[in-house]
């Protein structure tokens, strides 16, 4: 085979997978300076056993509070969800002061399950520009879960729920909290998210938009309606991966 019939056998093979082309990366993420990344469900996958054990502590921590058994403490913990977007948001709206106590509380949990990801490690760092990572969760849980995962180091900052003055994605006041903090210019930011409306307002803002979703047949724990329509999630992200680790290689390929 020639070398451009080369190129075209890749181009095929690339299109036939799914993936975008390189030359439709570099258009679209040619300009991004900023990358910007959810942590949990988007740097570790969903089947992975972590959220999980989040989830439980944060339906003990409503049961501890209220002095309820832990099946009322569940419901509760889904009515702050569905209303308020987090458990935490909830708490705070009904003027309950326990931020820190239950940050430090729901994220104490044992990480020895998640792998590291040294492929992952290595795209991220290729990245051009600075690397981020934006949460709904406490600075602590990311710093020692990116360490886990073998990713410390890489990102400038972790911007938490905290910083966000308890206003979480996707609000848009979080964002607004954010690109304040890090000066970031969202029209040369990309954000990665496993939450569909999480990217509702960087895409309104002009970031570059990525859902990353948990591999065909993988286990989802996240929320019912945390797991995205698939016609939502197309007019809401950019590009849509079930592997961020290859999607980074093959945009760091392209950018390079
Ligand atoms: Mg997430």
């Amino acid at each position: 085979m020639g070398k451009i019939g080369a190129i075209s056998a890749a181009r095929d093979a690339a299109s036939a997978a799914g993936w975008p082309l390189a030359d439709d990366l570099r258009a679209e993420f040619g300009h991004v300076s900023t990358w910007v990344f959810d942590l949990d469900n988007t740097l570790y996958p969903a089947d992975c056993g972590i959220w999980p054990l989040i989830d439980q502590r944060i339906t003990l921590f409503l049961a501890d509070l209220f002095g309820m058994d832990c099946q009322s403490a569940r419901a509760l913990h889904q009515h702050y969800y569905l209303r308020h977007g987090t458990t935490l948001r909830g708490l705070v709206e009904e003027d309950i002061d326990e931020a820190e106590r239950f940050l430090e509380f729901v994220h104490d949990i044992d990480r020895s399950m998640l792998k590291p990801n040294p492929a992952l490690a290595r795209e991220v760092a290729r990245l051009p520009g600075r690397k981020l990572i934006f949460t709904n969760g406490s600075r602590n849980h990311a710093i020692l879960t990116a360490r886990q995962l073998g990713l410390d180091g890489l990102f400038e900052d972790a911007f938490d729920i905290m910083a966000a003055g308890l206003t979480p994605k996707p609000e848009e006041a979080a964002y607004d909290a954010f690109f304040r903090r890090y000066s970031v210019d969202p029209g040369k930011a990309a954000m990665f998210e496993d939450v569909a409306k999480n990217l509702v307002v960087p895409r309104a803002r002009g970031m570059k938009t990525i859902l990353v979703t948990p591999k065909p047949g993988q286990d989802d724990h996240r929320q019912a309606h945390d797991r995205p329509d698939p016609l939502v999630a197309a007019s809401l992200a950019d590009v849509v991966t079930d592997d961020l680790g290859v999607l980074l290689r093959r945009l760091n390929d392209a950018l390079g």
